[in-house]
C-alpha cells in the first residue's frame, strides 16, 4: 500500500451535491447494508433552490397521488410528497430545499453540508481520490449531482456583461425601473416577464420563436409548461407585455446615452435604459471534464 493510499480515508461511494439527484441517490443506497457512502454539498442541502428568485414556483405541480400507487411528481421517493410537507401544488424554491432537508434528517442520510469537492483525480488502481476542504478521501465510485441552476451561462453573446442573469435575482421586487427588457423565451425568461408584469412593470420579451404554441411543439424541453404557458397567456391582456420573435441577440453594448443597445443576429436593435435580463440557460454541472475514464485527460476539473 503506498504512502498515499494509507494517509487518505476510504468510502465505498460518494455523491457530490445534495439536491434531489443526490439526495434521490442516497436514498436509494441507504438501504444497502455496509456499503459506506458519503454526500457532499459545497452550500446547504437543497442549496440550488435556496437561491432561486424568491417568487419562482415549481412549474411540475406537486400532488400527494402515493394512495393511487404514483408517486408525487416532484417526491424523491415513493412515499414522501412535497404537496403534504408545504401545503402547497407548486412549490417555492425554499419551501422544496426545507422538504429535503426534512427527508435528509428524517432518514439520517450521511450528508456534509458546507463542504466544496474541488477536485476529483481517477486513480489508476479504480476508484477516485478527492478533494475537500476537510482534506483528501478516496471513494470507488463517484457520482456527480452538482445540476445546473448554480453554473449560469454569464456569456452566451459579447456584452453579456451587462446583463442580469436569472440566477441572480433574489427577488423581482428589487426591481423598480417602469420598462424592463427579458432575453429568452423559455421557462426563465417567460418567469422573469410574469413576475416583473405582475409586479406593475412594462416588460419586452424578446424570443428566438414561440414555446407557447397551442400548435406545439408539445416535448416539455421544448415547449413551455402549462404552468408557465397559462400564467404568461394570462398577462397577454395586462397591456403591459410585448413580445418579439426570431429574436437571436447577438451583442449588448453600452449606448452613448448610458443605456444599453441590444443587437439581434437580423439587425434589429433595442435600446434600453435598464441591464437586459437574460433568461438563456445554464452551463452543465460546473464540470470541465479531462479524464481517461470519460476520453481526455486525467484530471476532473470543477470550475464555479
Ligand atoms: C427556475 C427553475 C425552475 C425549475 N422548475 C422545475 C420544476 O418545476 N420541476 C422540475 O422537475 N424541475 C424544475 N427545474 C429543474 C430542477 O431544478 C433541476 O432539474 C434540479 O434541481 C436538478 O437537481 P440536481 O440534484 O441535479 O441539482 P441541484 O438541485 O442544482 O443540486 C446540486 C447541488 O450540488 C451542490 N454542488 C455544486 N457543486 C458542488 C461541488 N463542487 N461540491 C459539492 N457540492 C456541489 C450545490 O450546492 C447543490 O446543492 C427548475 C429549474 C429552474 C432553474
Amino acid at each position: 500500500m503506498s504512502q498515499r493510499q494509507r494517509e487518505v480515508a476510504d468510502v465505498d461511494v460518494v455523491i457530490v451535491g445534495a439536491g434531489p439527484a443526490g439526495i434521490g441517490m442516497a436514498l436509494a443506497l441507504d438501504p444497502l447494508d455496509g456499503l459506506d457512502f458519503r454526500v457532499f454539498d459545497a452550500g446547504r442541502i437543497g442549496e440550488s433552490f435556496r437561491r432561486w428568485p424568491k417568487e419562482t414556483r415549481f412549474i411540475t405541480p406537486s400532488f400527494h397521488s402515493s394512495p393511487f400507487g404514483l408517486a408525487d411528481l416532484n417526491a424523491v421517493n415513493a412515499i414522501s410528497s412535497p404537496a403534504i410537507f408545504a401545503g402547497a401544488e407548486h412549490l417555492t424554491g425554499e419551501q422544496y430545499a426545507d422538504y429535503l432537508s426534512f427527508i435528509a434528517e428524517a432518514h439520517a442520510l450521511p450528508i456534509e453540508e458546507g463542504c466544496k469537492v474541488g477536485q476529483a483525480e481517477p486513480l489508476q488502481e479504480g476508484g477516485f481520490l478527492l478533494t475537500t476542504p476537510q482534506g483528501k478521501l478516496r471513494t470507488r465510485f463517484l457520482i456527480w449531482a452538482t445540476g445546473e441552476f448554480l453554473f449560469p451561462d454569464l456569456a452566451p453573446f459579447p456584452g453579456a456583461q451587462w446583463c442580469t442573469h436569472y440566477a441572480r435575482v433574489t427577488s423581482w421586487a428589487h426591481f423598480d425601473a417602469p420598462v424592463h427588457a427579458v432575453i429568452g423565451g423559455y421557462e426563465s425568461g417567460v418567469d422573469a416577464a410574469v413576475n416583473l408584469i405582475r409586479l406593475g412593470h412594462r416588460v419586452h420579451l424578446l424570443a428566438r420563436k414561440s414555446t407557447w404554441s397551442p400548435d406545439g411543439p408539445y416535448d416539455p424541453s421544448l415547449a413551455l409548461s402549462p404552468y408557465s404557458r397559462e400564467r404568461l397567456i394570462g398577462e397577454l391582456d395586462s397591456g403591459r407585455l410585448e413580445v418579439d420573435f426570431g429574436v437571436d441577440v447577438v451583442s449588448v453594448t453600452r449606448s452613448e446615452h448610458g443605456g444599453f443597445r441590444i443587437r439581434a443576429a437580423d439587425d434589429r436593435r433595442w435600446d434600453v435604459a435598464e441591464r437586459p435580463i437574460l433568461g438563456t440557460g445554464f452551463l452543465r454541472g460546473g464540470v470541465r471534464i479531462r479524464s481517461p475514464i470519460f476520453g481526455t485527460g486525467r484530471t476532473k476539473d470543477i470550475s464555479s
